[in-house]
């Protein structure tokens, strides 16, 4: 998977499998836990994951280093997690403008994006609450 060819969750996935980085919280990608809040694209489009599986919805969202700081191959690149996100989250907003994903959020710490504000290289940022150790990304219109 190249990033120029990514147009769901399950692909920016394998993108990041392909480059030593471990995504979580998808079906695809070790299964979705109860920890999100109330109807997060990480159920898909349901309130929770008893919803989610009752409709057989997939998973739009996968987050990044939420379960072991240290399991990522890319971390050995940067001092700390934090600068790797950091780098991660910068290297898909412009991947997503560059390509045209259907990108619909991207949060990571002091940075946030949400596709109703604009293109990903022009929306204002928004810091977004409870998300300083791991990055979170949705691709909402994930098939086509
Ligand atoms: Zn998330």
């Amino acid at each position: 998977m190249r990033l120029r060819e990514v147009r769901s969750a399950v692909d920016l996935g394998r993108w990041l499998q392909s480059v030593g980085i471990t995504p979580s919280e998808h079906p695809a990608f070790g299964g979705v836990h109860d920890v999100h809040t109330t109807g997060s694209l990480h159920y898909g489009g349901a309130p929770n994951v008893a919803e989610m599986r009752r409709r057989g919805l997939k998973g739009k969202a996968l987050d990044v280093n939420d379960t072991d700081p240290m399991d990522d191959g890319f971390r050995k690149d940067f001092r700390t997690e934090r600068e790797a996100l950091q780098f991660l989250y910068f290297r898909l907003l412009h991947a997503a403008e560059k390509f045209g994903w259907p990108l619909d959020e991207l949060f990571f710490a002091g940075f946030g994006y949400i596709k109703e504000e604009g293109r990903p290289t022009e929306a204002p940022n928004h810091p977004v609450p409870n998300h300083e150790n791991h990055l979170h990304v949705a691709l909402t219109e994930s098939d086509f």
